[in-house]
């Protein structure tokens, strides 16, 4: 809640309240102050700073939901000492103008070729009926090569774009064709990407989730019920790489932990029993 100077008004349950009166500092801390106390204040100011600010922007809370969430600020961080931590100066732009939810250029034509504004909202592009298909591809292929050249670092064999088994009773498995085969010493898995945009008018629905990072999750769902069945046949597990174009990402693809190597990759995944 903001007070009406717009200062942000602590959650009262969220920290440690002081007593009342000139002493009350000294008298709540007599024994000392609890381990992590700047973090605990610090934290409940910016959830308190976060609810103030998203009170009447649905916009800004998904987006900000979406990049604090864990891993979204990864590619932020990682030191750039291989080629495959790198980026280039126009496409780091690119990336924070999109962190941001700007346009991806400042030089965008007035119109689009659906008749809209091409720059707002800021991600039109992502979802425009007619000039969305390359785009979107092209960030879903991006992703797949970045995975691919990070698990070929880590010490693994990939095969892109893994064909189906001939199994002719296997009908439904035909038109399937997972991203990534992922080959360690020790295990192999099948993973598929697959993107969204929280703020695309199809996400925005009134019946779809309002969290960003329970629509990636449902897309993971949907990818291991798609893709179920073939990961069976080929006798391996399946973790869908969902993510959103703010970097959030899905619990199984944070599970697709590639920087431990092949020996102790994946980290944190169990096989599947039964
Ligand atoms: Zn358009």
């Amino acid at each position: 809640m903001a007070r009406s100077n717009g200062v942000a008004k602590l959650d009262k349950t969220e920290y440690p309240r002081t007593m009342r009166g000139d002493a009350g500092f000294w008298l709540t801390f007599r024994d000392g102050a609890p381990q992590h106390l700047q973090r605990i204040y610090t934290a409940a100011h910016e959830r308190s700073v976060f609810g103030a600010l998203c009170l009447k922007d649905k916009t800004l809370r998904t987006r900000v939901v979406s990049t604090s969430s864990r891993g979204a600020d990864r590619w932020l961080t990682a030191y750039p000492a291989h080629p495959t931590h790198q980026l280039t100066d126009a496409y780091y732009g690119m990336a924070v103008r999109a962190r941001l939810d700007l346009p991806p250029a400042d030089d965008l034509p007035p119109s689009c070729k659906c008749g809209e504004s091409p720059s707002s909202p800021a991600g039109h592009v992502h979802w425009c009926r007619k000039v969305r298909q390359r785009p979107t591809i092209m960030r879903h292929n991006v992703i797949i090569s970045a995975l691919n050249n990070v698990a070929r670092a880590a010490g693994l064999t990939t095969h892109v774009e893994v064909t189906q088994p001939s199994d002719p009773g296997a009908r439904e498995a035909e038109r399937l064709r997972p991203d990534i085969r992922l080959d360690g010493a020790l295990r192999s898995i099948l993973t598929d990407v697959t993107i969204s945009h929280p703020l695309a008018p199809s996400a925005l629905q009134p019946n779809t989730e309002d969290d960003s990072i329970a629509n990636i999750e449902r897309s993971a769902r949907n990818k291991s019920h798609k893709y179920a069945e073939l990961a069976d046949s080929f006798g391996i597990d399946l973790l869908p790489f969902a993510t959103d174009v703010y970097g959030a990402l899905g619990k199984q693809a944070l599970e697709l932990d590639l920087c431990g190597g092949d020996r102790e990759w994946p980290r944190h995944h169990q096989r599947r029993e039964g």
